[in-house]
């Protein structure tokens, strides 16, 4: 038999290579941010096209490459930074597989402009999935600007599994994040399809956090230092009262290095033991500087786990120091954050101010109370589906003849009760032929989720104007994120008067909404945009309704009249697709009279 091995061309090593380097445009960001970081850059730019699809650039202020070495730098393996395997073991910079630029080179079309200090021209290399397409002697500044366009051009597959720019845009600014925060005194500058996302001037760390943040920042931060002969521990861990119940802004950097550790996350929330309402997570900055002989980056191909020496003796270093900077900015454990349940307000239906205004009931030989009820709620008709739902209920005829107000009183003073709460977390209720259990929170869910889906595709925003404009403040970041959905956000009812760097200014919120639930409303969809969104074609109604949903939707716990219950009742069944919740969990059981008889063998 003939030898069948071969070794792979380089261009095709390159391409694989490739996929456990960059997997969206945000590798590429963080890949050429670092390049710029360890060539002792103290000025960085980042250029944005549609969210890095089309263009991610770094253009840098650092110490730029002779001629020679650019063109080496595209080749795998090509590093200036290691030489022998023990510098792996003392490291100080964040590249050092020479793999970065390489793999880039093989999935886009790259351009690189780079000069030495003190060298009078400049080198410029075009090349194209690993093809050097030119290369030329030019005059241009010192440092390096790498522009990588196209990402995945020759590989659709890959493309296309790209999600949408909102997405993409999140990813990058996670990893852009991260890095500023590792580096305050680098100076950052964004921009986004011409925007200016950040403009980070060079500063200490609190104000790097600051200004990455938002100014709403400054007064939530602890102070954390600590030296010991094992790790030094800096950076601030933000107030208890400001946790957030997503986790967000939680960061550890090893010897400026960001890093993910689920262990070292646990130390801290430790420390937290006691002050944290359950469910929410603390925000921390916190800053490790270890001997870089303790720790191996090695592990993780794109380095965001790590492994220290001392683990044991980091976690409890890290566990007391938080407690003590904790303890000192005197901040008193909260004994009892669990709400009674009973002093909640109760579930409103009322939410709609404008559709109280007609109440279009027509004479129906179906009429019963908890229909008109519904109408009230809900802004659009659901005649349609509500009949085969109450063809469930028992015999509940009423004479037509008579009027609304009789109707309630005859209802409440001479039928039974129709549906009970159980632990404040079920509906029971009796149908012709047995009996249903409803989950409240997952049928809320679906009578919200259809509610907004149906408000969004009609495109007649159902807004109410707000009677002062309310301004909130987030991050840049956040902003942005919302400024690229604010066009589904309208279409729901929102309506915007201003958005500025720092703020974003609200004339209008959906009906269905109340003020208060403005900030946790935004909060809730930009975390959700960023998670869930399946792909680029796929709109953000979808996952906008599942979102606000699940913030509105009434949780276990809460109790519910009589009239509310019942009222949840019919409009779940007037949903097109009451079986589950948006999430995909059932919504209501039904146990029939057979199989309740079967339970008692008879
Ligand atoms: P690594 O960072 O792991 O060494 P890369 O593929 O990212 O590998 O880069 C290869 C080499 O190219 C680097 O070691 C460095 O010498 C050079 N290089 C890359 N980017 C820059 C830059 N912005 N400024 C100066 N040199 C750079
Ligand atoms: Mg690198």
């Amino acid at each position: 038999m003939s030898d069948i091995i071969q070794l792979l061309p380089d261009h095709v090593a390159n391409q694989i290579a490739a996929g456990e380097v960059v997997q969206r445009p945000a590798s590429v960001v963080k890949e050429l941010l670092e390049n710029a970081i360890d060539a002792g850059a103290t000025n960085i730019k980042l250029l944005l096209i549609d969210a890095g699809k089309t263009l991610v650039q770094v253009i840098d202020n650092g110490k730029g490459m002779s001629p020679r070495d650019a063109k080496v730098s595209f080749e795998r393996h090509a590093t200036s930074k290691i030489q022998k395997a023990e510098d792996l073991f003392n490291l100080s910079t964040k590249g050092f597989r020479g793999e970065a630029l390489a793999s880039i080179a093989a999935i886009a079309h790259v351009e690189l402009k780079t000069k030495q200090h003190n060298d009078e021209l400049g080198t410029s290399i075009k090349i194209e999935g690993s093809n050097i397409i030119s290369q030329n002697f030019i005059s241009t500044s010192e440092g390096t600007s790498i522009a990588v366009k196209n990402l995945f051009y020759n590989i659709p597959a890959r493309r296309n599994f790209l999600k949408s720019n909102t997405v993409e845009t999140r990813h990058i600014i996670d990893e852009f994040q991260r890095v500023c925060l590792a580096h305050p005194t680098i100076s950052f500058l964004m921009y986004h399809n011409n925007n200016e996302i950040y403009h980070l001037k060079s500063s200490n760390l609190r104000k790097r956090i600051v200004n990455v943040f938002g100014n709403k920042m400054n007064e939530k931060l602890v102070p954390i230092n600590e030296q010991t002969d094992i790790v030094a521990i800096e950076g601030f861990v933000a107030k208890p009262e400001f946790s957030r119940r997503k986790r967000g802004e939680q960061f550890f950097f090893v010897n400026d290095r960001f890093i993910k550790s689920p262990y070292l996350n646990h130390a801290v929330v430790n420390a937290f033991e006691g002050l944290l309402e359950q469910g929410s997570h603390p925000s921390y900055f916190l800053y490790l500087t270890v001997p870089a002989n303790t720790l191996d980056i090695n592990i993780h191909p794109t380095k965001t786990e790590i492994k220290f020496d001392n683990e044991k003796a980091l976690y409890a270093m890290l566990r007391a120091t938080v407690k003590h900077s904790l303890g000192q900015y005197n901040i008193a454990p909260i004994l009892d954050f669990n709400r009674d349940a009973n002093l909640d307000t109760s579930y409103q239906f009322h939410t709609n101010p404008k559709a109280t205004k007609t109440p279009e009931i027509s004479v129906d030989p179906d009429f019963n109370p908890f229909k008109e009820q519904k109408e009230i709620s809900f802004p659009y008709n659901r005649e349609k589906h509500t009949q085969s739902w109450e063809s469930l209920y028992t015999s509940n005829t009423v004479n037509e003849e008579e009027n609304q107000t009789e109707l309630f009183e005859n209802q409440q003073n001479n039928q039974t009760q129709k549906t009970i709460q159980i632990q404040r977390k079920y509906i029971l209720s009796s149908i012709k032929s047995g009996i249903v259990l409803i989950n409240q929170t997952s049928a809320h869910q679906r009578i919200l989720y259809e509610e907004f889906l149906e408000n969004i595709t009609i495109k007649d925003a159902n807004s109410q104007q707000l009677l002062f404009p309310v301004k909130i403040s987030f991050s840049s970041a956040e902003i942005e994120m919302i400024y690229t959905i604010k066009t589904e956000l309208e279409n729901v009812g929102f309506s915007f008067e201003e958005f500025t760097k720092n703020d974003i200014t609200i004339k209008g919120i959906p009906i269905s909404i109340t003020e208060s639930k403005i900030t946790t409303i935004l909060e809730e969809l930009l975390n959700d945009i960023t998670l869930e969104v399946p792909d680029a074609s796929f709109s953000h109604f979808d996952v906008m309704a599942k979102s606000f949903a699940k913030t509105l939707s009434i949780k276990k716990g809460t109790q519910l009249s009589e009239k509310e219950q019942e009222e949840l009742v019919n409009n779940l069944f007037s949903c097109k697709e009451p079986l589950v919740s948006p999430f995909g969990k059932p919504t209501f059981k039904t146990l029939t009279l057979n199989e309740i008889d079967n339970l008692f063998n008879q």
